[in-house]
């Protein structure tokens, strides 16, 4: 049996990948119950492309919104470059889907073997014999695997484990996110994100009645909201021109989070012996790109792909190798993105909005390639 901890994207679509080709998998999760938190996600071709070798793709489409196109604007909401995602299609399939994170969960899970998933499962610590690893759960019992796939999320247990303690860095700027039940105010298959003086905010559609909101702000670590966090938040995008106001004041207080912003700096390491670590346990990135559950998602499908019960540390290390340059460039764009994306002084944001408006949509259009083209392997 090959045991998944974490049951994010990452490390449902891992035991799906790994069912799809006949091995017999166990998920603990710590929650009681598939986490909602976390608000929406895009989806990028990339990672549907690896969901189209489990079939998930038209259910996935269904659950949530296909985009046609991501604009960035300046707070004014005057155009600064956009993305043709649809323009894409002949060559990717289905381009970019909005999804709520809960939905894409449920869809997942839906997809596995009955009993796959054990709630209140955290996973303590892990001890690695000759032929199998043991995993003590929070509760004091035992589970016993072939291996054990680390999808445990950015403060992975499983990473501690096996590499000891690695601290996050902070990236300089805080998330607030939110779910709006409004239509999305640029059009229904639209993004949109809006770049200010150390803040940003974006709008993503999740459904036809409802907007998935974003807005971030440099600020110290650490730092809570007070007990109305939406009109702290009117106050900081006061300057940002409609609809943010609106949709901001259609949220409901109790539906903010609140996050900051981290990552891993990258790994050497993704494997120890029967232990592999796969999404933010491995390769936790800033949310500029839009890349951290498509990684996760990339990783699982290619984990499933090499995965070789007469050799599990040998193949185990392979996937390591197969996956870490790509996610470290993700990693690494994202870092840098929203360094700038956060920029404060007035002349740079000028010279940065200039330059973006300025890059030819080919250009564009050829970074969007690079980065959603993937290879797909075979699930056999
Ligand atoms: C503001 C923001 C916006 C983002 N937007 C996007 C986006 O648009 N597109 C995108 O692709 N990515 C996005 N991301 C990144 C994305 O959310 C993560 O990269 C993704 O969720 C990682 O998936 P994962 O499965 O590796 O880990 P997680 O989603 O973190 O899941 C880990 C799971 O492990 C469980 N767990 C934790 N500890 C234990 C334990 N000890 N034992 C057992 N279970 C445990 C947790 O409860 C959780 O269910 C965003 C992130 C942020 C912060």
């Amino acid at each position: 049996m090959i045991v998944v901890a974490g049951a994010g994207p990452g490390g449902l679509v891992a035991a799906l990948a790994l069912q799809r080709r006949g091995f017999e998998v166990t998920v603990l999760e710590r929650s009681p119950e598939l986490r909602t938190a976390g608000a929406g996600l895009l989806l990028q071709p990339n990672a549907l492309a690896m969901l189209r070798a489990l079939d998930l793709v038209d259910p996935i489409a269904a659950a949530g919104i296909v985009m046609e196109s991501a604009a960035v604007q300046d707070a004014s909401g005057a155009s600064i470059s956009g993305m043709p995602f649809a323009a894409l299609t002949p060559r990717f399939g289905a381009p970019a889907i909005g999804i709520l994170r809960a939905s894409l969960s449920g869809v997942l899970a839906a997809g596995l073997a009955p009993g796959t998933l054990r709630f209140d499962a955290g996973v303590a610590g892990v001890r690695q014999g000759d032929a199998h690893v043991e995993i003590d759960l929070e509760d004091g019992t035992t589970v016993t695997g072939a291996a054990l796939i680390g999808a445990d999320g950015i403060h992975s247990r499983v990473r501690a484990a096996v590499m000891g303690a690695i601290e996050p860095r902070y990236s300089g700027y805080t998330c607030w996110r939110g779910i709006v039940g409004l239509p999305h105010p640029a059009g229904p298959r639209r993004m949109v994100e809006r770049w200010g003086r150390g803040n940003r905010f974006g709008m993503v559609p999740v459904s036809d009645a409802t907007t998935y909101w974003f807005a971030t702000a440099n600020t110290a670590p650490g730092g809570i909201d007070g007990d109305d966090p939406i009109a702290e938040l009117r106050a900081r995008f006061a300057g940002f021109a409609a609809p943010v106001d609106d949709v901001l004041a259609a949220t409901p207080p109790e539906a903010v989070l609140r996050n900051d912003i981290v990552d891993l700096a990258p790994l050497d390491r993704w494997t120890d012996g029967r232990v592999a670590l796969l999404g933010d346990a491995a390769h936790a990135m800033t949310p500029n790109m839009g890349q951290g559950a498509c990684q996760a998602i990339e990783d699982g499908v290619v984990l499933a792909s090499v995965y070789d019960p007469s050799d599990p540390a040998g193949s185990l290390a392979t996937y390591a190798g197969r996956r870490r340059d790509r996610a470290r460039m993700f990693v690494d764009r994202s870092w840098s993105a929203g360094r700038m994306g956060q920029w404060e002084n007035g002349l740079a944001c000028a010279v940065r909005n200039t330059l973006a408006r300025w890059t030819p949509g080919a250009l564009v259009e050829r970074m969007l390639v690079e980065q959603w083209s993937v290879e797909v392997p075979e699930l056999r």
